[in-house]
């Protein structure tokens, strides 16, 4: 079996429908009742900026949206305060992760 690679545009890009949509969704809502989530947030840090912000104050943001082919399983979601999760909702892809790095400069600096 051979795998076509796709070019970097159509890779996170596969056709998303509303039946998947819906149960990612669930799986949202189930994972967020989990002991696992409870202890993620726990710190009350957001993943992206590292600001404490308390856990009731964090939501669940999927790295790869789920409207982009990203799914609600452990390795796809990270406790986000509301600031990044805004931030993310209203820029590119290309422009959060430009973001991110400002982030990660910050820090090192
Ligand atoms: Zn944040």
């Amino acid at each position: 079996m051979t795998y076509k690679i796709l070019p970097a545009a159509t890779r996170f890009t596969p056709a998303v429908g509303d039946e998947d949509l819906k149960r990612e969704k669930a799986r949202a809502r189930e994972l967020r009742r989990s002991a696992w989530w409870k202890r993620r947030i726990a710190a009350g840090c957001c993943h992206y900026c590292g600001r404490q912000v308390g856990s009731r104050r964090l939501s669940m943001d999927h790295v790869v949206p789920l409207i982009r082919g990203g799914q609600s399983r452990r390795g796809n979601v990270v406790p986000a305060c509301k600031a990044c999760n805004n931030k993310k909702k209203s820029l590119l892809p290309v422009e959060w992760e430009e973001y991110l790095t400002t982030l990660a400069e910050r820090e090192e600096a």
